[in-house]
């Protein structure tokens, strides 16, 4: 089994995270890995739950930190193992994000060993993120063992760019189903055409104007798209089922709720159209004001930026405990075959958290 020093240069932890390859449903060996390095820090706990491995402090201290970042990547694209070319660190995983969680085990081992840091810290290394919500380790633990979550603050080391990304937007994909009757399209009016009654859902979708909102101090946009349409039968033939894939993607200033009752108020659904929820995700506030997270935001300048997608953030969210995204790399490279990390950013993003981590209450 490889041997993980947590204690090095977090670029070339990063580089020895890529050489043991992760991709989603393959994740025993790096979870071995890791966790038997975890078990060399003395007077912590450590737990394993299949291949997510949480190790926690507990010095007593008045607020926690969760340190979170998933283990696994997507497939393997001939691009393990690592190779460093100038200033950048090329491999799969490099952004996504086994530099994220490099630098997360760096600064959990110094502070787990040194007991120096004001807070108590919870690592959370995880599986499975990369494919469907049934598999993900973090939704596990939420479901199984939510005390383990328990924080004031957590921070994921998805990629970033080196700077804060708070909060996420909320996702709803629904269905609207149309019912008619089927014909020939030459006797067409024996028939009733499913497609056209979707017409007018169609088009307020495609003239509705999206918010862009501004919360505490990030700008989120909003989008309501259509983004797939079934209903064809055949050629000559008028369909008698069509349907419309529709997803709103909203601000974290709506609840799930509100933001249900505006589709439902936007879509203003003809009758006999049928409404269907397929997924509802609720948003995730940025956070930034806890007095645990300040701390962090003077550490990288005052900088941060809203994060469009829908992340492991928001799990945390919905605990109430305030969430952030910080990790290195570009997340256009993600899942990408030349998937590549600038070393900089590396070492960015762990001298910020060491240096959020050990400053003073
Ligand atoms: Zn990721």
């Amino acid at each position: 089994m490889a041997s993980l020093d947590l204690f090095a240069d977090p670029v070339d932890l990063t580089a020895a995270l890529i050489d043991i390859e992760s991709p989603s449903h393959h994740e025993a060996e790096i979870a071995d890995a890791i966790e038997e390095a975890l078990r060399r820090i003395e007077g912590i706990e450590v737990q394993r739950f299949h291949h997510t491995v949480v190790a926690r402090t507990h010095f007593g201290r008045q607020s926690r930190v969760v340190l979170a970042g998933h283990v696994d990547t997507v497939p393997l694209a001939d691009n393990t193992p690592h190779h460093i070319e100038g200033d950048v660190l090329w491999g799969c995983g490099s952004v996504d994000m086994k530099s994220g969680l490099a630098c997360y085990l760096r600064a959990f081992a110094r502070f787990a060993t040194s007991g120096t840091s004001p807070f108590d810290l919870t690592l959370i290394a995880y599986e499975a993120e990369e494919v469907a919500t049934e598999f993900n380790g973090l939704f596990h633990l939420e479901r199984d063992h939510p005390e383990l979550l328990e924080a004031d603050f957590a921070l994921l080391g998805e990629p970033s760019g080196a700077v804060i990304e708070a909060g996420c937007q909320g996702t709803i994909r629904v269905f609207v189903n149309a019912y008619g009757t089927r014909a020939h399209s030459a006797r067409s009016w024996l028939g009733h055409n499913a497609a056209h009654a979707l017409s007018g859902v169609l088009s307020r979708v495609a003239a509705y104007e999206p918010r862009s909102v501004e919360i505490a101090g990030c700008e989120y946009r909003e989008g309501l798209n259509v983004v797939g349409m079934n209903g064809f039968v055949a050629t000559n033939t008028i369909p008698d089922e069509a349907q419309l894939i529709i997803n709103f993607r909203y601000a974290p200033d709506r609840s799930i709720e509100d933001a249900k009752a505006h589709l439902e108020e936007v879509l203003a659904l003809e009758e006999g159209l049928e409404l269907v929820w397929d997924d509802v995700a609720a948003g995730a506030l940025p956070g930034l004001d806890h007095p645990v997270a300040a701390g962090l935001v003077e550490a990288v300048g005052g900088e941060f930026r809203a994060k469009f997608g829908w992340t492991d953030v928001a799990r945390f969210s919905s605990l109430g405990i305030p969430a952030i995204n910080f990790g290195p790399g570009d997340p256009g490279y993600a899942h990408k075959k030349d998937e590549q990390c600038p070393v900089d950013q590396i070492r960015s993003v762990s001298t910020i958290l060491e240096a959020y981590l050990a400053a003073e209450d």
